[in-house]
């Protein structure tokens, strides 16, 4: 009873790490709008630049200068957000065979 009991507290606390990191990737940015790095015009947050501003990026454009950006720039692609992905499901992958293994260890 009481092993079991370990193994639900330990499952609890995995799924509560796995929520935080959840809510932590989708933190909001202080401000409803931003100053576009390109034309400096105050534009609001869109799901790119909510995305860009999660990444990490200091210099956020707006819409139409992303869209002449990217004109400019063809064969660019923004892949951080894909890599961090990857790491996020190896992390995943790694940790929940060891993650059974306790489990397992600890309630059987
Ligand atoms: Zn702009």
């Amino acid at each position: 009873m009481d092993q079991n009991l370990v193994g639900i507290v330990l499952g609890v606390v995995f799924i509560l790490f796995l929520a935080a990191k959840f809510f932590g990737n989708n933190k909001m940015p202080p401000t409803k709008a931003f100053r576009c790095a390109g034309c400096k015009k105050n534009e609001a947050y869109s799901k790119r630049t909510i995305e860009a501003w999660r990444n990490g990026y200091k210099r956020i454009y707006c819409q139409a200068c992303h869209v002449k950006w990217l004109k400019n720039n063809p064969n660019t692609r923004n892949t951080s957000s894909g890599s961090q992905g990857c790491a996020v499901v190896a992390v995943t992958i790694i940790s929940l065979p060891i993650f059974t293994a306790v489990i397992g260890w600890v309630v059987f």
